[in-house]
């Protein structure tokens, strides 16, 4: 037998390194595999007890268990909906103590408000935060804008400029901010500018980064 196909202990103790994570991973996939279907025989068994209160009206595809206490939220939160800077608003709000936001998800976030495409979509939002208002009792606003985002043409349209594009998007925040601020005087309004390193204050003086 050649010297490389022997089978020796280094060769016995190789295969069993590379085996025993098989092992362990196979076990793991059992085990969710079996809990996934007792999940599953529990939302169907949910979705069909009408004597308990349950839907039955519907299917139920998916379960898990959320608070259902009404609540007041910690601020209403108008942000864009590209997905790159989700990550970063979700973190920050909760850095900021944020646990309850009332999320107004929108392309643009604040330019919704400071340079709308139209008088509806700046009322929808103004109706918006009137409700998160009304229904929540919210007294804190926090107003988003993003570096690249599409709805200004990305960066490109400042030429390519961070520094030019973050002078306008305080500009933006600031009007955006005055129009809440004449609607709903009761309420704080925080201004805030993301890009993809970090979550900047728009202060009047300048933008000082806070995440
Ligand atoms: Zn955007």
């Amino acid at each position: 037998m050649p010297p490389g196909n022997r089978v020796t202990g280094d060769h016995i103790s190789a295969r069993k390194c590379r085996v025993i994570p098989h092992l362990i991973s196979y076990l793991l996939l059992y085990h969710s595999y079996s809990a996934s279907l007792a999940c599953f025989e529990t939302s169907n068994s949910a979705g069909t007890m009408a004597h308990s209160g349950k839907v039955t009206a519907m299917e139920k595809v998916f379960h898990f268990d959320s608070a259902s206490e009404p609540y007041v939220a910690d601020a209403a939160v108008l942000c864009c909906f590209d997905q790159r800077i989700r990550l970063a608003v979700h973190k920050f709000l909760q850095r900021q103590g944020i646990l309850r936001p009332d999320m107004i998800v929108v392309a643009g976030g604040a330019k919704t408000l400071a340079s709308p495409r139209n008088d509806f979509e700046r009322d929808f939002i103004l109706e918006q935060v009137r409700m998160s208002i009304l229904l929540h009792r919210t007294e804190r606003v926090f107003l988003m804008s993003h570096s690249d985002c599409a709805t200004y043409g990305g960066l490109a349209a400042f030429g390519g400029n961070p520094e030019k594009e973050a002078l306008h998007h305080r500009q933006e925040l600031r009007r955006a901010a005055q129009l809440i601020q004449d609607k709903f005087p009761e309420v704080r309004v925080e201004r805030f500018f993301i890009n993809f390193e970090g979550i900047f204050a728009a202060a009047e003086q300048g933008v000082e980064q806070v995440a």
